[in-house]
């Protein structure tokens, strides 16, 4: 599933691509992929319209369309390809769930196996994402907020950071390897945190979300950049889909275990449940 840097790589390609371009007929082959329109409504919403330029709010991507706003979840599997004519290969592919028709041959293609991906057509995507929790890049998402957060807070720390509302953005991928590179169990509750443990988990957050974006996002299966190209992040993890693959700080092995119905992969000896006590040493 796409989460903050794969949904920002996104971001920056569609932004790249779309302003300035101008809508002359769309094509849904699957409807339900439209959680605002039927697809012959929709098709005379945005008939004519061009487009303006492309932000994002946790994974939701928000495209300007005035005098309205496209708004994209991908979900599980969901890409978008954008090509400067059309493709055949996406074209008549039977996952290819909508198509754009653009000025000069160009066209937007959604892709989804899994159909959880949705497009909204609104005024604005403020009711999709005014909820939202603070986004983890943002010079407003500070040490002091983020404690503050953590220690009204009695879950535990994993399922605390997927919750949306918490912090925007983070999935199963870079919350595994955030908590990893943080030393911190992801059944420690988040009020338990000590004020260097959530300082160390604040900047591997960051850390790790920003240079994950700097290699275009982690490809595991579907996720593509819009230039159709995968990305590169998943050289680089440590602990995420690596069971059995020796920690790189203290080459334990890694392990997979169920947090809250998620997989969770950690290293047993750097991120501990409970501190060990004194007399464990001895
Ligand atoms: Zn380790």
């Amino acid at each position: 599933m796409p989460e903050l840097p794969e949904v920002e790589h996104i971001r920056r390609g569609l932004d790249r691509f779309l302003p300035g371009r101008c809508i002359e007929g769309v094509n849904i082959p699957w409807p339900g992929i439209l959680a605002t329109h039927t697809p012959s409504d929709f098709a005379a919403a945005v008939r004519g319209l061009a487009f303006g330029p492309v932000a994002r709010r946790g994974k939701y991507l928000i495209i300007c369309l005035p005098p309205h706003t496209l708004t994209i979840h991908l979900r599980m599997t969901g890409r978008l390809y954008a090509a400067d004519e059309p493709d055949p290969g996406w074209e008549d592919h039977p996952h290819t769930r909508a198509v754009f028709q653009l000025d000069g041959g160009a066209r937007l293609y959604m892709r989804d196996l899994r159909k959880f991906g949705r497009i909204y057509l609104s005024s604005s995507a403020s009711s999709l994402v005014d909820r939202l929790g603070p986004e983890p890049l943002s010079d407003t998402f500070t040490l002091e907020r983020f404690a503050e957060m953590l220690s009204s807070h009695h879950r535990q720390i994993k399922p605390l950071l997927l919750d949306q509302h918490t912090v925007a953005g983070l999935g199963n991928i870079y919350t595994d390897e955030s908590l990893w590179k943080a030393g911190l169990h992801p059944l420690r509750r988040a009020d338990s945190l000590t004020a260097e443990e959530v300082a160390a988990l604040y900047t591997a957050l960051r850390a790790i979300l920003a240079e994950a974006v700097t290699h275009g996002g982690t490809t595991l299966r579907d996720y593509r950049g819009v230039d159709d190209v995968a990305g590169s992040h998943q050289r680089a993890l440590a602990v995420y889909g690596r069971a059995g693959h020796a920690c790189p700080r203290c080459c334990t092995p890694v392990v997979r275990i169920v947090v809250g119905q998620r997989g969770t992969h950690i290293c047993p000896t750097c991120q501990r449940e409970h501190e060990p006590r004194e007399d464990d040493c001895g």
